[in-house]
């Protein structure tokens, strides 16, 4: 009598279950992806697989108790159904490989070849029901295994060629969880059939399927942390991983993103809950939009929309699709509301890294999000990208090389009819020696932390300058402080150690701050420029009338000096009513006890004017453009005889 071990098969049974109970019903809200389902499936048919063993087995163990037609039947189900279980083992397989390749034909390859595998499984099956090839009952009614039954193990192993074939060929776009299943699985599953082909009384055909599972299952795990909980599209990094495997395997592909403007307003007027309702109606809208594209949320308030590149037109139709949908109100309920929004669109055709492409849409949205509009990335905007790369690197050598330069512009005091002071002001060529403006490097610095030492070298030349005392008329010297130094709690001390390193008295040095900065934490900027007035610097308030400043910063921080900036005295002496306001503004500020400075003044009548109307000091090109110290040591010695 046969004495098979079942051992294997009800320890599979068990494992069968727990990965049910734990990817299926635990997690109580489950998203039933096209994945999900055909695990579903798969676990499904290996349990019922599994079963169909363990009872055919204890039948062969009582011969007898059952008729043999049912054995027959029981032992061919068994058959059919370990190769219906391989079978869709594979396509799940298949399907993770393939799961960020847009090109169908593998996948249509893939699934002839599994057909046409399972179709012979099922021939080799029917034909065993006249030959007894795979299996029979003798004349005692003893079940015997057939010549050939090891050949069912062809099927798996078959398969597995295919899939190893798939993965070589498409390895660049496979997704690293998919990429460990490869390597652990096919040893797994060779050693196991082997070890069945040569030890066939070790029942192990529910431990192979349930091995499989539980390899898959782990792999699943890297991808919970890949959806978003709020939406239940993926995730941030999701998109990062989608990003690089499709470039990785250079599909073309199109990314729009849809970033939301002023969502604080929403959540403000309708409340958090409505918020998050209509994030995930806009979340799902840009999901089911196109059968082939997926939505990620990249943001709180960004959603990122990958889809397959067809065409030029196809890829500008979705994208005005898209603002158009966004353009219209968004009902929910009975709430109606607008979603401002702004977008950036980019087409990949191949080449480059995911790093550059993902450089490449973060520049575009940039642009998008400063114009509140559509931005698509294309050539031009491929060159500005290439020129900032190359000013930063410029800015880098720059620093390390020495070669930051600080020029001085002269300021004239009206009281004394003098040059008194100076602003210090940076100075960048590039490598062929063109200036670089310091309206195109400053925000770079910014932008890249480099404004810090960047100060640091223009305090340090003023310090140089001041207490070398070859300008005796120059009193008082000016540096131009960004967001990054008021944000630093270090500030006040840093400056003084400075001053005290070189022995200058604290009020030599005056530092100018465009109010921009101060909207940004307003307390805490009040806290910064209070513990420098504190250490006796003097504070200006710089381009005052660029559209950011106001009256009550004026008051509510500790500025001595406000500078007026250019655009509002440009048409004083044409217009009254540009007259009338700086003529307003310079006895207001007097009244308030600041003192006023006057910057871009061009010619000698519009100096002439300000002086009559009280304005302190003058800056401008009438007087002196920027220069570099030595010329200002002369410019000093011949002006202020
Ligand atoms: P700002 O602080 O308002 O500096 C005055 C700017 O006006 C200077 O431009 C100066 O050359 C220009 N200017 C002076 N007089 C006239 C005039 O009569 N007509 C015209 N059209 N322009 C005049 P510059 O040197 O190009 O600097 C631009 C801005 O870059 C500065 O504006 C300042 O915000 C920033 N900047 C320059 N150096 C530094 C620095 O060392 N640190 C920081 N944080 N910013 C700096
Ligand atoms: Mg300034
Ligand atoms: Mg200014």
């Amino acid at each position: 009598m046969n004495r098979w071990s079942l051992m294997g098969e009800f320890l599979a049974l068990m494992i069968l279950a727990i990965i049910f109970i734990r990817y299926y019903a635990y997690e109580g809200r489950v998203v039933y992806t096209r994945k999900k389902k055909v695990f579903l499936f798969c676990l499904l048919a290996a349990a019922v697989s599994t079963l169909l063993n363990i009872i055919t087995v204890i039948l062969i163990f009582y011969p007898g108790a059952a008729p043999i037609w049912l054995g027959v039947l029981l032992n061919s189900g068994y058959f059919l159904f370990l190769g219906g279980t391989c079978s869709l083992f594979a396509l799940f397989m298949f399907l993770l490989i393939l799961e960020h390749v847009y090109d169908q034909h593998c996948m249509k390859l893939a699934l002839a070849a599994l057909s046409i595998l399972f179709a012979l499984h099922v021939l080799m099956v029917l034909q065993n029901l006249f030959t007894g090839t795979l299996f029979y009952y003798d004349e005692t009614g003893c079940y015997q295994r057939g010549a050939w039954n090891r050949s069912v193990f062809l099927l798996p192993m078959l398969q597995l060629v295919l899939l190893l074939v798939c993965y070589i060929r498409n390895r660049a776009s496979v997704h690293p969880s998919t990429v460990y299943v490869m390597w652990i699985m096919p040893p797994v599953v060779l050693l196991l059939c082997l070890f069945q082909v040569f030890y066939p009384d070790f029942l192990l055909n529910g431990i192979l399927c349930a091995f499989v599972s539980l390899i898959l299952f782990l792999s699943f795990q890297t991808y919970t942390g890949d959806q978003d909980s709020l939406t239940g599209v993926r995730s941030r990094n999701s998109f990062m991983a989608e990003l690089s495997l499709r470039v990785g395997g250079q599909q073309p592909f199109q990314v729009i993103v849809v970033s939301l403007l002023s969502f604080s307003d929403i959540n403000l007027r309708y409340g958090h809950a409505t918020g998050d309702a209509i994030l995930y109606e806009t979340a799902r809208y840009l999901d089911q939009l196109y059968p082939q594209g997926h939505a990620f949320r990249t943001g709180n308030v960004m959603f990122t929309l990958m889809l397959p590149w067809d065409s030029q037109e196809q890829a500008a139709q979705r994208l005005w699709a898209i603002r158009d949908r966004f353009c219209a109100p968004w009902v929910l309920g009975e709430l109606s509301c607008e979603l401002p929004c702004c977008m950036a669109d980019l087409c990949y055709h191949g080449g480059g890294t995911a790093a550059e492409v993902m450089d490449q849409l973060e520049y575009t949205l940039m642009l998008a999000k400063a114009g509140r509009s559509v931005v698509r990335f294309d050539e031009s905007i491929r060159r500005r990208m290439r020129r900032k790369q190359e000013l930063i690197e410029i800015m880098h050598e720059a620093i390390q090389q020495n070669r930051f330069r600080v020029w001085y512009q002269p300021i004239y005091c009206c009281h004394h009819n003098l040059f008194c002071s100076a602003e210090a002001l940076l100075r960048l060529n590039d490598r062929s020696g063109t200036p670089v403006p310091p309206s195109v490097f400053i925000p770079l610095a910014e932008e890249t932390g480099m404004i810090n030492d960047l100060t640091w070298i223009v305090l340090e030349e003023i310090c140089r300058l001041l207490s070398s005392g070859v300008i005796p008329g120059l009193k008082t010297v000016s540096l131009n402080l960004s967001m990054q130094q008021l944000l630093d709690p270090d500030l006040a001390s840093r400056i003084q150690r400075y001053l005290t390193q070189y022995g200058l008295r604290p009020d030599c040095l005056k530092v100018e701050i465009t109010e921009r900065f101060l909207l940004h934490d307003a307390r805490y900027a009040k806290q910064q420029l209070s513990s420098l007035a504190a250490i006796g610097i003097q504070i200006y308030m710089d381009d005052f009338g660029t559209g950011y400043s106001n009256l009550s910063s004026v008051l509510d921080y500790p500025f001595s000096y406000i500078k007026l900036d250019r655009s509002l005295i440009l048409h004083v002496l044409e217009d009254t009513h540009a007259e009338l306001m700086v003529h307003t503004l310079l006895s207001l500020f007097h009244s308030l006890g600041k003192r006023v400075v006057v910057e871009g003044v061009e010619d000698g009548q519009l100096a002439d004017y300000l002086k009559r109307c009280g304005a302190d000091m003058i800056q401008g090109f009438y007087y002196a453009a920027p220069m570099p110290r030595e010329e200002l040591i002369s410019f000093f010695s011949e002006q202020n005889l």
